[in-house]
């Protein structure tokens, strides 16, 4: 059982090389899952006690499985599926449909033959999940609202190479009712809050208006005892959207 040990400690199970193969596809973790067992120049893969495979070990400690594979055109002769657009759609990971025509039309891979021509199910699950980004905004009543209701700020950077003074992030504030934009550069996250004030002060003032809710995405900046106080000080409510998106 030390030998064993000691074998095992020494053997690079990552390479499995199969004489001839031009594509293969191995499962390791099927292959090990009962555990191996290992002899000094040989590797038995077993399966309910049953030896499945066996592989040689060279002198570099690497095991290579004995015997061939099968062509690969006899391999997707043994396929469950029918090889039919769909199939090659999915094993193409979801590759556009009008591509995978044009690669069987124009032979421009080999052994990619298509043994049916079933019409793929225009609604493929994965496709669909995969392209919806995100959840529609929900529509909202905060159209029409008068100037300063309702301010949607950002922060964005840093910035890859700051300004000559040292600018790395900027701020926007935007006024939900009139769209007019405020932009704040910012040498550091935490000058967050100063602008805000400044941006407060000048807008109130030359609106003759009060903010009354601010949006923001909850980033840290936003979120400082500092901040929140002075927003609950002067009766702004404070709501959060989801991050990256104000
Ligand atoms: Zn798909």
């Amino acid at each position: 059982m030390e030998n064993l040990s000691e074998q095992l400690s020494s053997l690079e199970f990552c390479m499995f090389l199969i004489s001839g193969a031009t594509s293969c596809l191995f499962s390791t973790l099927l292959a090990t899952r009962e555990s191996p067992s290992i002899f000094p120049h040989t590797l038995w893969l077993l399966d309910k006690k049953e030896r499945l495979f066996t592989a040689s070990i060279d002198s570099s400690n690497s095991a290579t499985l004995d015997g061939s594979t099968v062509a690969s055109e006899a391999a997707l002769a043994v396929s469950t599926l029918p090889a039919d657009l769909s199939l090659w759609h999915r094993r193409f990971t979801h590759h556009n449909y009008a591509d995978v025509k044009r690669m069987v039309q124009h032979k421009l891979v080999t052994g990619l033959v298509l043994d049916s021509d079933n019409k793929p199910d225009p609604i493929c699950e994965p496709c669909i999940a995969g392209k919806m980004s995100a959840n529609p905004f929900p529509s909202s009543a905060n159209h029409n609202r008068s100037p300063l209701a309702l301010i949607h700020s950002d922060l964005h950077g840093p910035l890859p190479i700051a300004t000559h003074q040292g600018y790395k992030y900027w701020i926007t504030f935007i006024d939900n009712s009139t769209c007019f934009r405020a932009v704040y550069l910012l040498k550091n996250k935490s000058q967050a809050f100063e602008v805000f004030k400044e941006y407060k002060a000048w807008a109130e003032n030359q609106l003759s208006a009060k903010i009354l809710e601010l949006q923001d995405d909850k980033g840290g900046e936003y979120m400082s005892k500092k901040f929140l106080q002075f927003t609950a000080q002067h009766g702004i409510q404070r709501r959060h959207s989801t991050r990256n998106r104000p």
